[in-house]
């Protein structure tokens, strides 16, 4: 395992004009971490993802492996072992062929192979399936095999695409714990691609979110879902209502501003806000932190439901305050809550969180 360094890293495509795929990006990666790299599609993760294993040079910038610059490195001198979407494998060939793929690069001898391929398919939980062909393997299966593959080679940086975009659901939700233990025990530094925010928060120690080409915010799974530092990072994690909201009065790391009804509140900000009264603020509220309350009750806002979907587990409403739909889970709501009922709002005051456009 190793610490992997971005600095300032950007990459142009030369047929893309001027725009950069990667734009000015900087992460610094702990050894033994479980970084995700998180964002909507053609955000530039593949790209980042690709330098750090070598299969593309940055236009600029430096990637270090400890203190190692390898910016300019060939990938099989790198040490990664990388996990593709399609997972790549050879689909005539068996499992231990595939497996022993790297091993066969780096010309590991036959004895120490077959010791190598056992380990890694142990691993993975699936050990004595080394002579099924893949083809005979189901999805989930096949995902297991690619990863014993990059971890055959004892990687330094474990490396994965989207790997679970191939499967269904409920597959999915199970194969991200199993990566997330084969990983803690193999003890491998993983950098993780995906779009999946659930994904990303069920997963990580720590997640980036890119938007752009760009690097929004890096932060612990929490950090990022109650503190996110822009309007684009609070609606991406999860859902969020971000109101503009006139500022009263502002202090270092507290921003007053006025609500719809003419009350008003403090809202913790970001210490580099940079608001003054009269500005406009950008407030995050989640919408579990809204409940359904009497249109009567003092201090709550009062609005109109435009839309009720029973989940289950919550109520999610829309509700329309002063002209602007409010997004509302609820876990209690009255019965018969319909359409056109007038209601009340009740905001949790602690969870509203001033953000950056
Ligand atoms: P993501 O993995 O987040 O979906 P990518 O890193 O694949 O995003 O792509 C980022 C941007 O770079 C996109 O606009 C994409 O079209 C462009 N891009 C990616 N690879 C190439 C390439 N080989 N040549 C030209 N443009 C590319
Ligand atoms: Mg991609």
């Amino acid at each position: 395992m190793i610490d992997v360094t971005l600095e300032s890293v950007s990459k142009r495509f030369a047929r893309a004009g001027d725009t950069a795929a990667v734009d000015d990006v900087d992460i610094s990666i702990a050894a033994g971490e479980f970084f995700t790299l998180l964002g909507p599609s053609g955000c530039g993760k593949t790209t980042t993802l690709r330098m750090v294993a070598g299969f593309y040079f940055p236009t600029s910038g430096r990637i270090r492996f400890g203190t190692e610059d390898v910016t300019h490195r060939p990938p099989n001198k790198r040490d990664t072992g990388m996990v593709f979407q399609n997972y790549a494998l050879f689909p005539h060939m068996s499992v231990a062929q595939n497996v022993a793929y790297g091993l066969k690069i780096r010309k590991v001898g036959r004895a120490e192979s077959a010791r190598r391929i056992d380990e890694a398919l142990g691993q993975v939980h699936l050990a004595g399936y080394g002579d099924r062909r893949i083809d005979q393997l189901s999805g989930g299966q096949q995902q297991r095999v690619a990863l014993a593959r990059a971890l055959v080679i004892r990687p330094r940086t474990l490396l994965l695409d989207e790997p679970l975009s191939n499967l269904d659901a409920k597959l999915r939700e199970e194969t991200r714990v199993e990566i997330r233990r084969i990983q803690q025990e193999a003890g491998t530094t993983a950098i993780y691609v995906t779009h999946d925010q659930a994904e990303a928060m069920a997963m990580s120690d720590r997640i980036a979110v890119m938007e752009s080409g760009r690097v929004r915010q890096i932060g612990a799974p929490q950090e990022i879902y109650h503190r996110p530092a822009t309007a684009f990072v609070a609606r991406f994690i999860g859902r969020s209502n971000v109101l503009d909201l006139p500022v009263v009065t502002a202090a270092a790391e507290t921003v007053t501003v006025g609500l719809p009804d003419g009350s008003e509140t403090a809202v913790t900000a970001p210490v580099d806000h940079g608001l003054r009264a009269g500005d406009t603020a950008l407030v995050s509220v989640r919408p579990e932190h809204l409940g359904l309350t009497s249109p009567t009750e003092a201090g709550a806002l009062t609005g109109r439901v435009t839309e009720v979907e029973f989940t289950g587990m919550a109520t999610n409403l829309v509700v329309e305050v002063a002209g602007e739909p409010v997004q509302v889970a609820a876990i209690d709501v009255p019965a018969g809550t319909a359409v056109g009922d007038q209601v009340g709002l009740r905001l949790n005051r602690q969870r509203m969180w001033v953000v950056q456009p």
